[in-house]
């Protein structure tokens, strides 16, 4: 449901409002359904606190400019379902390019329908010349996930699929963007992942090390 005075309370665009999302930004968006050491965690549990995320990740200015779009609990559900809807293609997507595979079409569609919505820069006539000012095509919900697919979507779709990866450690499966020199990233982070697997490694080598009738280094 679309009220008439959704955008009316809204404060005067701005950049930091519409700025574009930081390809690090999206890709966390894409981790808000995780793994927490195997266990998968819903970071959009809610209405609520999926707009407390993008409010901290400072994809909206504030949590209210998402929950404000709500007058009731049928409204809340409605968006939730489209963010969640949205952050679903997107990481099929991702997986589907990570493993080279071709993603499913549905995940296609959805995410370029919300690329669709993407708010669009348009000049203002001013007295001393002109603006810049800013039209939308959907609410704010629209404009947020238009934002998020957006720098994905240019990295995946102009050569750079390959640099997609989902993290090495099967109780991680972080989907991250490999921004090395070298481009061989194998964990979301070397400080927990990589030395998680560093660790393990090196047990197992002390075990076969301490199994009698093997010899000292
Ligand atoms: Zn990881």
């Amino acid at each position: 449901m679309q009220g008439p005075t959704i955008n009316s309370h809204r404060p005067p665009t701005s950049d930091h409002v519409h700025g574009d999302v930081p390809l690090g930004t999206a890709f966390d968006f894409l981790n808000t359904l995780e793994l927490d050491d195997g266990a998968l965690v819903e970071r959009l549990s809610s209405l609520e606190t999926a707009a407390t995320w993008l409010a901290r990740a400072a994809v909206v200015p504030d949590a209210a400019s998402i929950t404000g779009l709500a007058r009731s609990d049928a409204d809340r559900e409605a968006l939730l379902d489209r963010l969640v809807a949205t952050r679903t293609a997107l990481r099929d997507v991702a997986h589907a390019v990570a493993h080279e595979r071709t993603p499913e079409r549905q995940a296609i569609d959805e995410v370029n329908r919300a690329l669709r919505s993407r708010e669009r820069v348009e000049l203002v006539a001013a007295d001393d010349g002109v603006r810049l000012g800013h039209s939308h095509v959907g609410d704010a919900v629209d404009d947020v996930l238009a934002r998020i697919a957006e720098p994905i979507v240019r990295e995946i779709g102009s050569g750079h699929d390959d640099r997609v990866r989902v993290c090495a450690n099967d109780t991680c499966r972080w989907i991250f963007y490999d921004e090395s020199r070298s481009g061989r990233r194998r964990w979301c982070d070397m400080a927990t992942c990589g030395n998680r697997a560093k660790a393990r490694r090196h047990r197992e080598r002390q075990k076969t090390a301490d199994e009698p009738g093997d010899s000292r280094p």
